[in-house]
């Protein structure tokens, strides 16, 4: 078999196959062992090969592979939501599934929208997100976030419905002399202005990233942060969208990310880790005020998906769900991802390239600068971050890249995100490998 037909990110380029997984590596088919840094985009959070995942997607597929959402409900899918939201009851009423990450967006905006619309708010057609977020690749929820370098292509046609402000971003943002307070009212300011200056009633929802992945490379917020953004959305009656496809479900040390925040959304979405790559699956998690407006008019939701709530991906996402509980798996990623920030720090801080050691858990990102005094960023066209993971694929390491830290175009970031299940042996040689890739790519520059 070869790659003939498939087309590829760059059509030009044909990546390693993939023929088998084990634990924290995947193989290719020369029998190259690569070590999975960020568990493919911060999603295998079990390893490669969980039997007992598996024995639950075959027991379902003998059961029922698929049945329509719209007609009929399913055990695993009745589970799943069950495990969801009675974790959280005060939180949440009910949760949806969809397939992916993008789709789990595209259904909160929508569930946003109605919501209003059932409230006869009919003006509530805005959202408000932030500069280098992410939130999918489908054209809404490209357009609700703020990745340049995937938008490029498609400028113009984006719904004009979405204003962005700046994100919590402290090693690029944050003034010299400035106290977390102080940066936090000129976010809570700036924020403020942006909803007088659309008209707070004109705004559905504010959307982020409770710690965001792809576009900032795992930037957590500062204290105080989201409690700011709660008090504003509250004072105007706007939604809280918290997107925590990639940050959340056990990934940043606590099962909810915003639980390290003090605050709650009014709708959320996960995806990444909540079946662990086993099978596609995304979640949208409704809150009581969101969800009693629809109960109380007995409207139908105006969302959706052939796929959604599928029989199969549901069970994987209860077997993974439920070893996550038996192994305490959410605590070994504050124990282990605490190890991982030591052995970073003690590694790269001296580093002249590194620029900044970031993140919570098991989400921690790398930004990598030319300078680091002036924290000048390597020329975009070298495109550093995605050279070092080359390397570091060539060298046995899988890790993430980003581009466009800085602004959307400028800066480099990769992410370190490994599956849960690591241990401190395999994180040690995640950063040597990694130590070795960075200096051979910046080595290769010219
Ligand atoms: N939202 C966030 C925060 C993400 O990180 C991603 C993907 O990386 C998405 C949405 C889109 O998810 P998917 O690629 O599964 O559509």
């Amino acid at each position: 078999m070869s790659a003939h037909d498939l087309l590829y990110l760059v059509p030009t380029t044909v990546p390693p196959k993939v023929v088998r997984g084990d634990g924290v590596y995947v193989y290719t088919d020369d029998n190259k062992k690569i070590l999975d840094g960020t568990g493919g985009a911060a999603v295998s959070s079990l390893g490669h090969g969980n039997r007992e995942v598996i024995e639950y997607i075959k027991n379902q597929a003998g059961k029922v592979c698929y049945v329509h959402n719209m007609a009929f409900t399913n055990e695993p899918a009745e589970e799943l939501a069950h495990m969801l939201v009675s974790r959280n009851p005060d939180v949440f009423a009910r949760a949806y599934f969809a397939n992916s990450g993008s789709e789990a967006v595209e259904s909160a905006i929508k569930f946003a929208l109605q919501y209003w619309q059932l409230r006869g708010e009919h003006e509530r057609t805005h959202f408000v997100s932030r500069k280098q977020s992410y939130h999918g690749n489908t054209l809404f929820s490209l357009g609700i976030g703020k990745m340049i370098s995937r938008r490029a292509p498609y400028e113009g046609v984006f719904p004009k419905v979405t204003s962005f402000v700046d994100p919590c971003y402290t090693y690029r943002h944050k003034k010299e002399n400035e106290t977390d307070e102080q940066y936090v009212y000129r976010l809570e300011k700036q924020l403020e202005d942006e909803f007088l200056v659309v008209g707070p009633n004109r705004i559905a929802a504010f959307i982020a990233e409770t710690v965001p992945g792809a576009g900032l490379g795992c930037t957590p917020p500062v204290d105080g942060y989201f409690k700011a953004v709660r008090r504003l959305c509250d004072k105007f009656g706007i939604l809280l969208i918290l997107d925590e496809v990639m940050c959340g479900l056990g990934r940043t040390g606590t099962f909810h990310a915003w639980e390290q925040e003090g605050i709650t959304p009014d709708i959320q979405t996960n995806a990444k880790t909540l079946a662990a790559g086993y099978q596609p699956i995304s979640s949208v998690l409704v809150g009581h005020r969101v969800f009693k407006t629809f109960e109380e008019s007995g409207t139908q939701l105006a969302n959706f998906h052939t796929y959604q709530a599928h029989p199969l991906a549901c069970s994987a996402a209860v077997g993974v769900q439920k070893i996550m509980a038996r192994e305490n798996l959410v605590q070994k990623v504050a124990s282990t991802g605490k190890y991982l920030e030591e052995q970073l720090h003690k590694t790269f801080d001296s580093h002249p390239h590194v620029g900044d050691i970031r993140g919570r858990g098991l989400f921690w990102g790398l930004e990598f600068v030319k300078d680091k005094k002036s924290k000048q960023w390597f020329d975009p066209k070298h495109k550093v971050g995605a050279l070092i993971s080359k390397v570091g694929i060539k060298n046995g390491l899988f890790l993430n890249p980003g581009a466009g830290t800085y602004d959307g175009v400028h800066g480099d970031h990769l992410m370190v995100a490994p599956p849960y299940v690591i241990t401190k042996e395999e994180v040690d040689t995640l950063i040597s490998i990694l130590a070795k890739s960075i200096d051979e790519a910046i080595a290769s520059l010219p």
